[in-house]
């Protein structure tokens, strides 16, 4: 049966050169296919031309390359963003967002969860609440489903983020494993300093990033940089409070040296007024810092909305000329295809489990 089968993907290069070599195969095969596998990103082990017939046939008796099965593509007529909706061995949906750059660059926004626990009040994915973590292979295969396609068009794959379904570092050791196999000089090579981890603000798990020295580029969901509304919005606030969140970022500074984005959805009549942008100065002015400023999605079932553009220029002004803030805005990227957060999923959903 398919499932008893070793899932290749899910292996580092050490664990798929443990596992030739208990088949009985000389170990220099196991680099050797990581390179077919995440290199070349072969979807066929037939296609290993280097091994013998004998070593495909017992590969493909033991072990196989998992899939993800594409059930919607949608291309933005606005600016080319392109949506992705794959199925996964299970049934369960998740979807991938590639970013076109008017330079050219290609970033991919990836999933790391199918739902999510922390349930933030304005997301999609949160509103489905949790379903399951992705495995390795879920996680890499978005970004080589894509390669390849990018490759056959003579492009190619310039940033990952981790900002589509999911919480990534409440899925910490697949996403590191992840990190560890897209950023092998014998696969993909996608260096960790283009990979950026998202999130909602887990203090523990960012500490474990910081211990285990991982040079992975941090985004913080912030919202709103006042306890209270903090923990209306996003209630794993309660338990990892601003405070918290601030001390263990400067550790993360003070180590790294690396500039923190925070991200800032804009709320109308929730997180737009000058008390708020003063809160958000004096929290980020302690970081070398960018702030990207996010007018939000409506999604469904909830009441906010995104403030006019006379308040959206009001806030940003505000922060840029008085507090002195590094501001970006957000461009909309795909908003015709649903292009925010969990939004395709949600039009999609069936019945999980
Ligand atoms: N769980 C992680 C990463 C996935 S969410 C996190 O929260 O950071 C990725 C981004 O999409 C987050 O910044 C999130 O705040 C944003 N997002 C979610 N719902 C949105 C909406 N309705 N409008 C705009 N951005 C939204
Ligand atoms: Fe989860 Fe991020 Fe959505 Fe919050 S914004 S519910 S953390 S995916």
């Amino acid at each position: 049966m398919m499932s008893e089968k070793i899932n290749l993907l899910n292996l580092n290069q050490q664990e798929l050169e443990e596992f030739v070599v208990s088949l009985g195969m000389k170990k220099f095969y196991g680099k050797q296919l990581f390179n077919w596998l995440h290199k070349k990103i072969v979807r066929d082990l037939n296609e290993v031309t280097n091994l013998s017939l004998k070593d495909r046939e017992l590969l493909t008796e033991k072990a196989y390359i998992p899939f993800l099965n594409l059930l919607k593509h949608q291309i933005s007529k606005i600016d080319k963003t392109e949506k992705f909706l794959f199925q996964l061995e299970d049934g369960n949906t998740i979807e991938t967002v590639l970013l076109r750059h008017k330079d050219k660059r290609n970033t991919l926004c990836i999933s790391s969860q199918v739902g999510c626990a922390v349930k933030c009040a304005f997301c999609a994915t949160g509103q489905g609440g949790f379903v399951r973590d992705l495995n390795v292979s879920e996680i890499i295969n978005q970004v080589y489903t894509i390669e390849r396609r990018l490759v056959k068009q003579g492009t190619n794959l310039n940033n990952i983020v981790f900002m589509g379904m999911g919480e990534p570092l409440l899925n910490l050791t697949n996403v590191l494993k992840a990190l560890e196999i897209l950023s092998n000089e014998n696969g993909i090579n996608i260096s960790k300093r283009k990979i950026t981890i998202s999130t909602s603000g887990i203090v523990p798990n960012i500490e474990k990033i910081l211990l285990e020295k991982v040079p992975v580029e941090l985004a913080i969901s912030l919202h709103s940089a006042i306890n209270e509304k903090r923990d209306e919005i996003i209630p794993i606030n309660r338990r990892y409070p601003l405070e918290d969140l601030h001390a263990v970022l400067q550790e993360y500074q003070r180590q790294t040296k690396r500039r923190i984005t925070f991200e800032y959805i804009l709320i109308n009549n929730f997180n737009v007024s000058e008390g708020d942008a003063n809160a958000l100065a004096d929290f980020v002015h302690d970081f070398d810092h960018v702030v990207n400023l996010i007018p939000c999605n409506p999604v469904e079932g909830t009441e906010m909305t995104r403030p006019s553009d006379k308040k959206i220029e009001r806030f940003v002004n505000f922060l840029q000329n008085v507090r002195k803030v590094n501001v970006t805005i957000r461009r909309e990227k795909g908003t015709d295809i649903d292009g925010a957060c969990g939004q395709l999923r949600q039009k999609n959903k069936k019945p999980t489990k």
